[in-house]
């Protein structure tokens, strides 16, 4: 039995696919009143726009966690300087460079290089290491993952050949944004961050946890109006998760069923979007990024950071493949989607607009 509420969830739904967009107000009601019947209908849909772009294709991006050192506290992160007991560790730029060159090996033409944001690595030696990666593989992007720095430096990355920066604005309300940072952290400064990079003229990638304490359909809402105004190139979404080390150790997780929702949601509202099915994902549920392929998502970015220091960049408790080798996750992968029908592809990757 359908509560009346729920009677309005299909025809948004169905509204949201030929027009890909919704106001506020109508993308609160598609989520608070969620039905299997949408969520089925949404992903039907989402697979089949991509399909039309991107075919059976499915992206990977070999992700390198270079340091966990971060100055920032986060109340969500594993990672967050508060946390006396995580064991930091900094990679080498030797050893960086041999992950690159061991996920070259593996069909990797995409390097994430994520870390938390740690003074030691200066705009000269970020450069530099770009510079080398470009050089050894020409044929690949370079994404950044390293959090918010200032403008100037924004551009001596792009300069240096940093294709592509990810940066999640967490949420789109400035409320909640406050409820999940440090007073020192604003809202401002990272929505100003996300706009440099994209003046710039780097690829870029927001995004945002599904679930995070305080979050609710409103919020949400607010993330789907952003994503739908920013069109950005790639926009990473996963539950969050809780870890045992921080403030936010007894919050509940984000659901599988809610993040596909919102996958496939964010398919409909633009369609060439990169769309990761995040470790996340995977941690929450043993076919979480199988299922966030079959809900729109396109992407998969599995860990290329030495094993040693894989359960270190620990975001959050149970993170999945801490203990395989890099070309174990890459074949393991491998078989999980062709399993669902879709294929890894060796390329870089670039959004088709
Ligand atoms: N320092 C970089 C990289 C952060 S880690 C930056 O600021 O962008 C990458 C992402 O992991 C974060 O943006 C956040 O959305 C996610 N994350 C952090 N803690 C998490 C948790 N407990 N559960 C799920 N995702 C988390």
């Amino acid at each position: 039995m359908s509560l009346p509420m729920h009677e309005a969830v299909m025809p948004l739904a169905k509204q949201l696919k030929e027009t890909h967009a919704l106001s506020l107000a109508e993308y609160e009601t598609l989520i608070r009143y969620r039905t299997p019947e949408a969520a089925a209908y949404l992903a039907e849909e989402a697979v089949k726009v991509r399909k039309e772009i991107y075919g059976n294709a499915v992206f990977v991006r070999g992700l390198i966690e270079f340091s966990n050192y971060c100055k920032n506290d986060c109340l969500y992160c594993g990672i967050r300087r508060s946390n006396r007991s995580a064991e930091r560790y900094r990679l080498r730029d030797e050893e960086i460079l041999a992950c690159c060159d061991e996920g070259y090996g593996l069909g990797f033409r995409t390097f994430v290089l994520q870390s938390g944001e740690d003074g030691a690595y200066s705009d000269e030696r970020l450069c530099a290491l770009i510079r080398r990666i470009k050089e050894a593989h020409p044929d690949c992007a370079v994404t950044l993952s390293i959090g918010e720095r200032s403008f100037a430096s924004y551009e001596k990355l792009y300069q240096a050949g940093a294709d592509r920066y990810l940066l999640r604005h967490e949420t789109a309300d400035q409320a909640h944004y406050e409820t999940l940072h440090p007073k020192e952290m604003s809202f401002a400064h990272r929505m100003e961050c996300l706009q440099a990079l994209r003046q710039i003229g780097y690829q870029t990638g927001c995004g945002f946890m599904v679930g995070s304490p305080g979050q609710t359909p409103h919020t949400l809402a607010e993330d789907l109006k952003f994503v739908e105004s920013f069109r950005p190139d790639m926009c990473g979404i996963g539950p969050f998760i809780p870890h045992h080390e921080t403030p936010f150790a007894n919050a509940a997780a984000g659901t599988v069923e809610l993040t596909c929702y919102l996958l496939s949601i964010l398919r409909l509202i633009y369609p060439p979007v990169l769309l990761p099915s995040t470790t996340a994902l995977g941690t929450i549920d043993p076919k979480g990024r199988e299922k966030g392929i079959l809900a729109g998502a396109n992407v998969l970015m599995p860990n290329l950071s030495p094993r040693t220091v894989r359960k270190k960049y620990d975001l959050y408790d149970n993170k999945i493949c801490t203990e395989e080798e890099a070309a174990e996750c890459r074949g393991c992968l491998e078989a999980r989607i062709s399993a669902i029908g879709y294929k890894i592809v060796t390329d870089r990757g670039d959004i088709r607009k």
